[in-house]
């Protein structure tokens, strides 16, 4: 979230704070004046039920006996004040119906019976009273109301931040980095600019795109980006905001999003932590079922609209494996794009955008600043700068210094270091090492797919990692392979051991992957002869290996074992025969973080 649009959302906040203040103002008021006036001129609420029917049923009584000689009654009340012919004192009395009770009068006056009957003019002030404590219940009603769409936000959440009309659009000029995946969203710009023409084609274009990645890599810049190069509105909101409070609400705000979005389409439909209602579906009762009634709103609606709607919905999540299946089906989350923490060069980029319209000493290197803070998101940079403009500020400096950065790189970072979020230089150089023997290793072992890219940025819960292209389909993977394989995943810890002296545990998940190579290829595979041709699988029944007894499981494990050694020793020797590659590739990681086919590549020749 950018600070804009926090900013939007406080504004409106105020404004609703302030109405709900208002309508409790007048509500006091109204209650105070109509409590006084009820209270001090309508005695009515003196007299009990009982006693008012018997004082009504004895004046019918005197007025038919000819014991009255006056009546005072005044319009719209129902208490009337009546003079007996021997008594100075007046009495007041209620009657159920002025109407029938001056039709009665009336009728004794003409059978010759001696009644005054005056009638004054409404009582103004005390009306009013009467009126405004009637008043009172709408009123509650209403400030109920107030405060109930305040705090559902039924009223306007889904703030549209439109780009048409927004003084600064976002454009994917400044969104650093992120190259790729700017080129994948171009298509989507297109198509939101002119979705006849797509549908015209026939082209297929995603309804949705799920973005993942930790928080502060830049998900919602991109999407609003998107939105601002279309030059189209953004509507956005956050997953969270679906489920809290009161309960059924979740759906019919997913409703109501759509809604808009439909009448300001073409558009951009935004939908952050979409995890919070996107998790998977459970048949249980209460807050989950809750969310599964959001989460099927969502797939209803998503199902509903058609291409030419021109609505394309962008969701975040760093939580990808919480997801429901079925947002992942054809038709609405399609497509899926990973945003990483960025790389050297892309730390530079965004540091070099966030430094415009900051002064910044002409001293001052952004390129070691980029250096330094491996592992640190977007936002967390854009935070740097903005720390280190404080600080020069209050250290009256004519512009940021390499050392007001300093400061505030340790200020931002503080609590990152606890957490070893932050790389320290040896663990670059561990990780570099390591990744390395994968890549190198798996480069002379001739069943083993090109490596792709190798990376010592942290993804995931890995500190680096080594990708290979799959180059063909297979249906079968041969002996060979499988044992190659196990080469490789050895080299990452092989390398370690060999360049440093020292281990780490970073390579606990290759081991953990090539156990269970090496147990399929015994238990499952039938590729150890001395295990020879059987199948067991002790997943799925425990008791099938001491059905064959303790000196197979025996067998077993050592012939693991065996493949697991073989292959630590190969990785060992690959590595020793080609140090001086091992040290090419490190290097060339520690200097860029991450190296593609190509540069790989060019180290061989
Ligand atoms: P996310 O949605 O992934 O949590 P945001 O898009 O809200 O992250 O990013 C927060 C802020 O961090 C942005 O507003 C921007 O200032 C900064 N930022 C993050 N990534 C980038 C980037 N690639 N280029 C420029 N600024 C970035
Ligand atoms: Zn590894």
């Amino acid at each position: 979230m950018s600070n804009k649009s926090h900013q939007r959302n406080d504004d409106k906040d105020n404004k609703f704070n302030k109405i709900a203040i208002a309508v409790t103002v007048v509500l006091v008021v109204v209650l105070i004046i109509g409590g006084y006036f009820i209270f001090f001129h309508n005695k009515d609420n003196k007299i009990n039920e009982e006693e008012k029917d018997v004082a009504y049923t004895s004046l019918i009584k005197q007025i038919s006996d000819g014991e009255i000689e006056k009546i005072e009654m005044t319009v719209g009340s129902t208490t009337v004040k009546v003079k007996e012919k021997n008594n100075e004192e007046e009495k007041e009395v209620i009657i159920p119906s002025t109407q029938a009770f001056v039709e009665l009068i009336q009728e004794k006056v003409a059978e010759g019976n001696n009644i005054e009957l005056i009638q004054n003019p409404e009582n103004i002030i005390l009306r009013i009273g009467e009126t405004l404590l009637g008043l009172v219940p709408t009123l509650m009603l209403v400030a109920l109301f107030v405060l109930v769409f305040k705090m559902q936000g039924l009223g306007d959440k889904g703030k549209v931040y439109d780009a048409t009309t927004a003084k600064e659009k976002v454009k994917f000029d400044d969104v650093a980095g992120l190259d790729e995946e700017k080129q994948e969203m171009i298509e989507i710009v297109q198509f939101l600019k002119e979705p006849e023409k797509f549908v015209e084609m026939g082209a297929k274009v995603p309804k949705g795109v799920l973005l993942y990645g930790k928080p502060g890599t830049g998900k919602t810049l991109i999407a609003k980006a998107i939105a601002g190069e279309a030059n189209v509105p953004f509507i956005s909101m956050s997953g969270s905001e679906f489920i809290e409070m009161f309960a059924g609400l979740g759906a019919s705000r997913v409703r109501k999003l759509f809604e808009k979005a439909r009448k300001v389409a073409p558009c951009i439909v935004f939908i952050d932590e979409i995890d919070a209602i996107g998790s998977r579906r459970t048949n249980a009762s209460g807050a989950e079922s809750e969310n599964n009634q959001t989460l099927n709103q969502l797939l209803v609606e998503m199902d509903g609209f058609e291409k030419d709607e021109g609505i394309i919905i962008l969701a975040a999540t760093n939580r990808p494996e919480m997801l429901d299946k079925a947002l992942l089906r054809p038709g609405r989350f399609d497509r899926q794009i990973t945003i990483n923490v960025p790389d050297k060069k892309g730390r530079e980029a965004i540091l070099k955008i966030h430094s415009k319209g900051k002064k910044v000493a002409e001293d001052v290197r952004l390129d070691n600043l980029a250096e330094d803070t491996a592992g640190l998101t977007g936002a967390e940079l854009a935070n740097i700068l903005n720390e280190a403009a404080i600080i020069a500020t209050i250290e009256k400096h004519e512009a940021i210094t390499n050392e007001d950065l300093d400061e505030a790189f340790k200020k931002v970072t503080v609590g990152l270091q606890k957490t070893s979020r932050i790389y320290s230089e040896k663990d670059k150089r561990i990780t570099a090492f390591h990744e390395a023997g994968h890549a190198v290793v798996s480069k002379y072992l001739p069943t083993q797919d090109p490596v792709k890219e190798i990376s010592i940025i942290p993804r995931g819960m890995a500190g680096g990692y080594t990708m290979n292209r799959t180059t063909e389909d297979k249906n079968y993977i041969s002996k060979t392979e499988m044992e190659e394989r196990l080469v490789v995943l050895m080299a990452g810890r092989a390398a370690e051991k060999i360049v440093i002296n020292d281990i780490s545990t970073g390579a606990s998940n290759d081991f953990e992957v090539a156990t269970k190579i090496a147990k399929d290829m015994v238990t499952v595979y039938g590729m150890s002869d001395v295990v020879g041709t059987i199948s067991i699988n002790v997943e799925r029944d425990p008791y099938e290996l001491q059905l064959l007894g303790d000196k197979y499981a025996d067998v077993i494990g050592a012939e693991v074992k065996i493949l697991l050694d073989a292959a630590y020793a190969r990785a060992q020797k690959i590595i020793l025969d080609h140090m001086d590659k091992l040290n090419a590739v490190a290097e060339t990681l520690l200097e860029k973080e991450t190296i593609g086919e190509k540069e790989f590549d060019e180290i061989f020749k």
